[in-house]
């Protein structure tokens, strides 16, 4: 089962990896959207994990309540309120007693839900729901086998769903606009949220 420690743990290598990739991200978005899905991520994860330092969190319900906002209140853009909602939603739903492998999927999925219903994607419009539904489905088939595997199959699958998308013609978000001219371009979104579950397969298992 998952401690308090082990979320704090995710929540800063996350922080790490978005600042070490948040020139790829900028690179992405530059290319169907605006050029900041780099930097926006950045300046809210650095956020994050100074709110984790300044705070002390009883339980996972109180960590990502903290994560949540902070995300909505220091990222401007899209990304802002649909990390920020899936952290509310996702702490949730962890409750007070253990985290294990299926109680992780059912608060996992509460997050998705949340970006799906504040931005209406659905898959195959071109955003990181693309990466995240594959990822639901992988988990829950793996989750049987524990948190290890079904956090690796996630990763993976979200991978493949980040992948898959990549030529399509996006329908939601900034990429929208450029319509035809989307399609060959790889989803920043879809690609912030697979370093997530990477992060969490590192840490949480
Ligand atoms: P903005 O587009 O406002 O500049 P960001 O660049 O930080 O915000 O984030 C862009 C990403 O947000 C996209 O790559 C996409 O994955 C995601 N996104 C945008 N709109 C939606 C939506 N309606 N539903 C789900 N994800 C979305
Ligand atoms: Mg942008
Ligand atoms: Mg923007």
């Amino acid at each position: 089962t998952i401690e308090v420690a082990q979320f704090s743990d995710w929540m800063r290598r996350y922080a790490g990896v978005i600042h070490e990739n948040a020139a790829m991200l900028t690179e992405l978005d530059s290319a169907i959207g605006d050029a900041d899905h780099g930097s926006n991520m950045d300046r809210g994860m650095s956020a994050v994990v100074a709110a984790l330092e300044a705070g002390e969190f009883a339980s996972g319900a109180d960590l990502f309540k903290k994560i949540g906002m902070t995300l909505v209140s220091s990222v401007g853009g899209a990304s802002g309120p649909l990390y920020g909602t899936f952290f509310l939603r996702f702490g949730g739903k962890l409750g007070d007693g253990p985290v294990d492998a299926q109680a992780l999927g059912v608060a996992l999925r509460a997050g998705v839900e949340g970006i799906v219903q504040r931005g209406k994607a659905e898959v195959g419009d071109k955003t990181m729901i693309d990466a995240w539904a594959p990822a639901l489905e992988a988990y829950d088939a793996a989750a049987p086998d524990g948190l290890d595997a079904a956090l690796r199959a996630a990763a993976e699958a979200g991978a493949g769903g980040r992948d898959a998308a990549t030529p399509l013609v996006a329908r939601k978000g900034r990429a929208s606009y450029l319509g035809e001219r989307s399609a060959g371009h790889q989803d920043p979104g879809a690609t912030s949220s697979v370093l997530l579950l990477e992060a969490a397969a590192a840490t949480l298992a």
